[in-house]
Parts: C-alpha cells; sequence; structure tokens
C-alpha cells in the first residue's frame, strides 16, 4: 500500500507544484492521475520514487517513508518501482536490449563497459519482457530507430527488469497517436492485471481514464480536486 500524506513540493524559484496532498493506493490498483499541463502530475509521480525531493510530507510504501530514505535504503525501494515516461527517456544510439538491459541497473545505461556486468539470466529476463511486449525481433536495433510506440514498449520492457511491484507512468502516450495509446495502456493493464503490479499513471485523454482507470486523482494547481470512481470524472473537467 502506498499512502501519501501532506506532500508539498516547492521548487528552488518559488514555484509550489504540489500543495497538501494526501491520498492512498492500495496493491493493484491502476490510478489515473488527471489534470491540465502544470497541475503537478509529473512532480508527484517523481516524488514518489524521489528523482525529486518532496519539500514536505511522506510517502509510505508498506509503512517505509520513502520521503526519509537515502543511500542503499533509497536503492532497495527505487529497485522495485518501474518508470515509464513521456519520452521514453531512451539511451538512443544504444541497442534496444542494451537499454532493456539498463532496467536492471535503475539507472540508463550509456556505454558498453556496462555489457560485461550483464549475467546470462539477466539477458533471459530481457528477451522474456521484449517477447512480452511484441519486440523481440527489435532486440538488435538501435533504440533511435524504433518507431515511438515500439520506443515506449521498449521503455515498459525496461521497466519489467527491476521486477516491479510499482510502475509510475509519466503521461506515456501523450506522444503516441490514439491507436498505438491504446496498444500501451493494453500493455500496462495486462501488467496491472496479470501480475498484480500496482499502476499510477497520468493520462491527459478523458476517453482513455474511462477505459483504463480503476481510480482516479484529479490535480489542480497542486492540489487534489477530485478523488473516486471513474465514472464521476466528466463531472469535474
Ligand atoms: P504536469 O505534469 O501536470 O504538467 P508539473 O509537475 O510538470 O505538472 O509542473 C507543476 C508546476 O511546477 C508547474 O507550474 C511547472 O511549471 C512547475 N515546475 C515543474 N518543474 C519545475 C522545476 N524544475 N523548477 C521550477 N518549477 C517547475
Ligand atoms: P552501446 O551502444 O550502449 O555501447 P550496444 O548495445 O550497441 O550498446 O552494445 C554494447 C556492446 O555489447 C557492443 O560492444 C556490442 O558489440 C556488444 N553486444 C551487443 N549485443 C550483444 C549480445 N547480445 N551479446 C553480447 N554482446 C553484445
Amino acid at each position: 500500500m502506498l499512502e501519501i500524506r501532506h506532500l508539498t513540493k516547492v521548487y528552488d524559484d518559488g514555484t509550489v507544484a504540489l500543495k497538501d496532498v494526501s491520498f492512498t493506493v492500495q496493491d493493484g490498483e491502476f490510478l489515473v492521475i488527471i489534470g491540465l499541463s502544470g497541475s503537478g502530475k509529473s512532480t508527484l509521480l517523481r516524488c514518489i520514487n524521489r528523482l525529486i525531493n518532496p519539500t514536505e510530507g511522506e510517502i509510505l510504501w508498506d509503512g517505509v517513508d520513502v520521503a526519509k530514505l537515502e543511500g542503499e535504503e533509497l536503492r532497495k525501494v527505487r529497485r522495485r518501482i518501474g518508470m515509464v515516461f513521456q519520452h521514453f527517456n531512451l539511451v538512443k544510439r544504444s541497442s534496444v536490449m542494451t537499454n532493456v538491459l539498463s532496467g536492471r541497473l535503475g539507472y540508463a545505461a550509456t556505454s558498453s563497459s556496462v555489457f560485461g556486468r550483464f549475467s546470462p539470466a539477466d539477458r533471459e529476463k530481457a528477451r522474456q519482457a521484449l517477447t512480452r511486449l511484441g519486440i523481440l525481433d527489435q532486440a538488435h536495433k538501435r533504440a533511435s530507430e524504433l518507431s515511438g510506440g515500439q520506443q515506449q514498449r521498449v521503455g515498459i520492457a525496461r521497466a519489467l527488469m527491476q521486477d516491479p511491484k510499482m510502475i509510475l507512468a509519466d503521461e506515456p502516450v501523450a506522444s503516441l497517436d490514439p491507436v498505438l495509446a491504446h496498444s500501451i495502456l493494453q500493455h500496462l493493464e495486462n501488467l496491472n492485471k496479470v501480475d498484480n503490479i500496482t499502476v499510477l499513471c497520468s493520462l491527459h485523454y478523458l476517453d482513455l481514464v474511462q477505459r483504463y482507470a480503476s481510480r482516479v486523482i484529479g490535480l489542480r494547481a497542486g492540489e487534489i480536486v477530485y478523488e473516486g470512481d471513474k465514472a464521476d470524472i466528466m463531472s469535474i473537467t
């Protein structure tokens, strides 16, 4: 279970991106975060695995306050949280395989020196992830040669290398056309339903929210203005 309590983020320039945000996510939920550009969705997701540090508040993951962890303790938690980004964040000149394997390290691998660190078991796991995402045949291409939809599948395969208990997806389909958006969200839905991976995902389009969310949080100017069932979201837009 993830409990966010009184989370506030003030950036160095004084921008208040999150204001006293509190909510709870049960294991196995597909929670969608909606809100206009600038409402704090990305800041919220990035605080949860400490890509950025919250200013105040608690991020309790199975009772441990992620906001207070440092060093090895923090790395341990991060290793179980997969992250999927709007612009994929792949190392474009590296192969698909290297990009996926880098998920094992929890940071982006950039050079061939990293390649030697992976065991045959890691490579087999990467092949399985690529197979599951339907792109094993692309494994030896450079990431830059792939289409946007394929690159996002690589991003998800990379996240799977972490055996994630939770995936944080920051506008994962905002750069994709509607057909590809559905295909990516169906992969996330499959991981959620079949593997019971908790998914926190920010989305723009309400039809996608209706289709995939098990619950919805609405942010406006850094504050929660809606929390509940997707059936009611039309009333807040
Ligand atoms: P969203 O993901 O909903 O578009 P963000 O979390 O990216 O929202 O941004 C929330 C607010 O914080 C916006 O006002 C944005 O301009 C501001 N912001 C985001 N990143 C930074 C930063 N590094 N420094 C200062 N302000 C930032
Ligand atoms: P990068 O571009 O980040 O160096 P690459 O994936 O292009 O990563 O390759 C890294 C190194 O690993 C290269 O020397 C390449 O020849 C080698 N390599 C690539 N794929 C494999 C593989 N399946 N098994 C063993 N070595 C590989």
